[in-house]
């Protein structure tokens, strides 16, 4: 099985649309991409050498877009251990040819495959069991563990020797291979989910086909702080209860496909808890599908309901601790956890920085990978580029900011994981307090299990400061001009008083179309503290297309400068200016305060 994200490594831009279509059946994967010479990329790299054998070291598998021998004499020094070698595969820069060559234990050829059939071309796969029987056995299917993963090799080996091997239990891809099966060999393939003791004649795959079921009938919802004193421990006595039905159902925790609560419970941490602790994802059901199951399986325990409906199967043993009700169920063929339930939802709001990708984070391009909806002002998700494609969007106009984080928490209810797009940085003048303030105010109950994650960005006035100097390198603070959400006499005083304080002072949304008077207000209050000298830098267009940084005195600070994608950036009575010999600009404010030695 595949654990760390893959990387898709690119010398050329030529390779761009092979690489963008290979991402796009490998979930988290990162695109690297040689400086210079590639662009639209995660990470960018300088030393093709260096990067391909600290990918390689690290365990991750990598796909190069590139030739073989390249990736051969790269990684030829790394090449010890075939055990812990992850999957290494070259495809041409035209898709034509996959080639796996390295990590045959650890996947490659089923990534290749799956490379392979999304650029339609044929895997060039060279493993003789792969080719002879169809199938890896060390490396089984979705919905199949295997138990025993050292003798994988040598049970394989055996088999190309000419020994056949007897089935126990079925699983539809052993019994469709091309494995000499024959019911009298010696060796033994057995499918089963219960704990059996594993040999080198006897491959053992435990298929996940057990299903936990589990509801409380405690109060739907706790609050944060009654559970603040529970420390550590909690759950811990329904962990103990669930691993003490499955040894006394004989099962394996291998075979365990998930655990699956009601979406009234998913804010319940003990559930959470018990998952990590048996290492399953969870899933949820609605309230409406429990209530069919209920009635269709003749029970009112919700928790039965829950695993005979997660499993399609028989209920194997049902328990209750106090409030806690368990129910485990076997279902015929392994479930398939994707389409079984519902995730938790996640809600990301995050911020892709200015504009330009080199100032988004790894944090936020990763979140955007895996989104499955982005909701945002439509111009912040066209900024996005390739990274917000196959993604459910929904845009809308800027104003309707509390409609928006309403929607993005509906739908993380629903188990989608969305992110809230804004520029610059989500906390500031953006949408993650809008959201804050509709779970806050609304509190829905449906909302409480959602996972929330802010992932900042940089800023408008860092932006701004890094391409002009440091002109916030000494205590500075920041003011929209927007009179939108608060009035100008708060939006007066809070100037006069900065400008008393001597901040150095960043004004956000400093004009708009119908908003022109406020800035030349502004600059008009600040005259009355600060000399008409003083250096201001309006920055426009940061990080996009018509990007501008220019440097004016305080005393012709008009509003017929600035639009809607300015940020204004005054100084304070110590910021400076340093104008070099190629006429260039520096602005920045030093960072000691001592009146006797300040220039
Ligand atoms: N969350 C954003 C701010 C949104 S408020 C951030 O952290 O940057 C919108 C205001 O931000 C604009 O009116 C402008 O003042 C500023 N702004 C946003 N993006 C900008 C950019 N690329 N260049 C210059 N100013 C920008």
């Amino acid at each position: 099985m595949i654990k760390i994200a893959p990387a898709v490594v690119m010398l050329g831009q030529n390779s761009i649309s092979v690489a963008k279509k290979i991402i796009s059946v490998l979930p988290g994967a990162q695109l690297y991409g040689l400086a210079g010479r590639t662009s639209d990329v995660d990470v960018t790299f300088t030393e093709f050498g260096t990067t391909l054998r600290e990918l390689f070291a690290n365990g991750t598998p990598i796909i190069g877009i590139c030739a073989t021998g390249i990736l051969i004499r790269t990684l030829a020094p790394l090449l010890a251990n075939k055990r812990q070698e992850p999957p290494v595969l070259a495809v041409a820069e035209d898709g034509s040819a996959v080639v796996p060559l390295l990590g045959g234990l650890n996947g490659v050829n089923n990534l290749a495959r799956q490379i392979a059939s999304v650029l339609d071309v044929k895997p060039a796969i060279t493993t003789t069991g792969d080719i002879r029987f169809g199938i890896a056995l060390e490396d089984p299917p979705v919905g199949y563990r295997l138990a025993n993963p050292e003798y994988a090799k040598s049970f394989m080996s055996d088999l190309l020797a000419g020994h056949s091997v007897r089935l126990e239990g079925d699983a539809p891809w052993l019994r469709n291979s091309s494995l000499p099966i024959d019911q009298n060999a010696e060796r033994v393939i057995q499918i089963t989910e219960k704990p059996v003791v594993s040999t080198s004649t006897r491959l053992v795959y435990h298929p996940a086909t057990v299903a936990i079921g589990v509801s409380s009938t405690s109060p739907r919802f706790q609050h944060p702080s009654s559970l603040a004193g529970r420390g550590r421990g909690w759950g811990s006595e329904e962990i103990a209860l669930v691993q003490q039905m499955l040894a006394d159902a004989e099962l394996a925790p291998a075979s365990i496909a998930g655990v699956f609560a009601s979406t009234l419970d998913a804010a319940n941490p003990a559930l959470q808890a018990i998952a990590d602790a048996l290492n399953v994802p969870i899933r949820f059901f609605t309230t409406d599908e429990i209530a069919a199951a209920m009635s269709q399986n003749n029970t009112a325990d919700g928790a039965v309901a829950i695993a005979l409906a997660a499993s399609s199967g028989r209920l194997v043993m049902q328990r209750q601790l106090s409030d806690f009700n368990c129910a485990i169920a076997l279902a015929p063929l392994p479930i398939d956890i994707n389409t079984t339930g519902k995730p938790r939802g996640r809600l990301a709001i995050i911020g892709t920085g200015p504009g330009a990708s080199d100032w988004m984070s790894p944090e936020v391009k990763e979140i955007l990978r895996n989104a499955t909806d982005l909701v945002g002002y439509s111009t912040y998700l066209g900024l996005l580029g390739f990274l917000g494609n196959d993604k459910r969007r929904h845009e809308s106009d800027n104003r309707e900011e509390l409609a928006r984080a309403r929607m993005a928490l509906d739908l993380a209810a629903e188990g989608r994981f969305v992110a809230v797009v804004s520029s610059g940085d989500p906390g500031i003048y953006a949408m993650a307090a809008a959201v804050f303030e509709v779970f806050d105010r609304e509190a829905k109950p449906e909302w409480q299990g959602i996972e929330i994650q802010v992932a900042p960005g940089i800023s408008a006035m860092q932006a701004a400061a890094a391409k002009i100097g440091a002109p916030l390198g000494h205590d500075f603070c920041a003011i929209s001009l927007s009179d939108i959400l608060k009035p100008w006499s708060i939006i007066e005083q809070r100037i006069t008083a900065a400008a008393q304080a001597d901040f150095v002072i960043a004004f956000y949304n400093p004009v708009s179309k119908q908003r022109l008077w406020q800035l030349a207000e502004t600059r008009n209050i600040l005259l009355r503290y600060r000399h008409p000298e003083t250096t201001v830098v309006l920055a426009r267009n940061l990080g996009r297309d018509g990007e501008s940084v220019e440097v004016y005195t305080l005393e012709d600070l008009a509003p017929e400068l600035a639009d809607m994608r300015t940020v204004i950036l005054v100084g304070s009575s110590k910021t400076r200016m340093i104008q070099r010999c190629d006429g260039s600009v520096w602005v920045y404010t030093p960072r000691r305060y001592d009146e006797r030695k300040t220039p």
